[in-house]
């Protein structure tokens, strides 16, 4: 932690890009004046529960580290900070309640699933709940679609196999968009991909890292060095967060006696758009039946995390009859960053609209990401615009522009 603390010159570069400081225009609400804050409470000058409003508001987007130009890195600061200070923390008990509530249901599909519906129940009372299970409410769909057959544990490759992957099925998207998987499943295969899909496999444990609770999030990330097989070309995620979260593997395990199969592991992992963009193409995409024009929106953790920009573009530009077009702003957080939506709902809000209002300036007719949590929150608010844009996912949209 001394090392990043130390490689920031307090150059400000980085205020520019980050979402709180532009919401909440407060120094300390910036990288910079967290960065300060952090520096003081591991010297001892201020005590954790001092630094806490601010440091709780950081949406973790690392929109910071591609604007630094000293490289800090300002991600595993905060990953190990939060880990820290964690057990010297006080909440409120709804605070608590929400945190426990979340940490329980999400990173399990069957509990989320059993929520989701409930809270469809609860939903004609959604006004009278307190302000961060309203915002749980308010981000689900009008009708939680049905989870569809299991997927299968080998998906064939068509034609000549050109590699074989595991994937990371994921936990909310397989409740509030199953369809992805499945269309990730036949995009692989057409590409000439055989696919595993590993049944001991768990949450990748990213909820765990960004809120302090390293215990837990090893725990689920253990189970998926066991569940994942290590002789596959590679680890395929279809969720910026969780791909990211793999990569951070080697962080997690460090210096722990996992920590050289969590690197192996982590070299392993892909996202989706990227292991397509190396892999080429097996053959033209066939043209979209009719013109679309759809704007991409990068999640924080695949760009800014994972510093891919160029791939998903590149596959969907090779979609005949669809133009992309690049939303302003375009590296600025929507606001979802994992279960910040949940626990920030007033930040989060106030991001999703300024998104939205991006995104309809372009006047594109559908949105097109790389992560369930963005795709969620801007259809949440694309839909309290007025404005119910199809948000989809990027290998549904290329999934539909494959040979019949
Ligand atoms: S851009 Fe980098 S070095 Fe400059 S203030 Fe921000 S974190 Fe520090
Ligand atoms: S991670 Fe995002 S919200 Fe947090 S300081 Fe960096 S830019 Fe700001």
């Amino acid at each position: 932690m001394a090392g990043a603390v130390a490689a920031c010159v307090h150059c400000g570069f980085c205020l520019a890009a980050c979402p709180t400081y532009k919401v909440l225009g407060e120094e300390m609400d910036s990288p910079r004046g967290r960065i300060v804050l952090m520096r003081d409470v591991l010297q001892g000058m201020l005590t954790p529960q001092d630094a806490a409003p601010y440091i709780d508001r950081c949406l973790g987007c690392l929109g910071c580290v591609t604007a630094c130009p000293s490289g800090v890195a300002y991600g595993e600061l905060l990953t190990a900070y939060r880990a820290h200070v964690e057990p010297a923390r006080q909440r409120p008990w709804m605070a608590r309640a929400t945190r426990w509530l979340v940490r329980q249901t999400l990173p399990y599909p069957a509990r989320f699933r059993l929520a989701a519906q409930l809270g469809r129940l609860a939903m004609p009372f959604k006004q009278l709940l307190p302000g961060s299970l309203s915002a749980m409410l308010g981000l689900l769909p009008a009708d939680l679609p049905p989870p569809g057959p299991r997927l299968p544990a080998v998906q064939p490759a068509i034609g000549p196999r050109r590699a074989r992957v595991a994937l990371l099925t994921g936990c909310v998207q397989q409740v509030l968009a199953p369809e992805i998987n499945r269309a990730t499943l036949r995009l692989l295969a057409a590409q000439g991909v055989e696919v595993i899909v590993p049944r001991g496999q768990g949450c990748c444990g990213a909820l765990g890292m960004h809120t302090g609770d390293l215990a837990g999030a090893r725990a689920l990330a253990e189970r998926n060095l066991s569940a994942f097989p290590q002789d596959v070309d590679a680890i395929i995620s279809n969720a910026a967060g969780c791909g990211s979260a793999m990569k951070e593997y080697p962080l997690l395990f460090r210096g722990t006696p996992l920590e050289a199969e969590g690197c192996a592991f982590a070299r392993k992992v892909k996202d989706i758009s990227e292991f397509l963009d190396d892999l080429g193409p097996a053959r033209p995409f066939q043209p979209l039946p009719q013109p679309l024009t759809a704007a991409y929106h990068d999640a924080c953790h695949l760009g800014h995390a994972q510093g891919i920009w160029g791939a998903p573009r590149r596959l969907l530009s090779a979609i005949p009859n669809l133009k992309l077009v690049e939303i302003p702003e375009g590296d600025l957080c929507c606001g979802s960053a994992g279960s910040y939506n949940i626990e920030h709902p007033d930040i989060a809000d106030q991001l999703g609209q300024r998104k939205a209002r991006h995104i309809l300036a372009t006047g594109a007719q559908a949105v097109v990401t790389g992560n369930i949590g963005c795709l969620v929150q801007i259809r949440a608010h694309l839909r309290r615009a007025g404005q119910p844009l199809p948000v989809m996912h990027t290998v549904e949209l290329i999934a539909r522009a494959l040979p019949a």
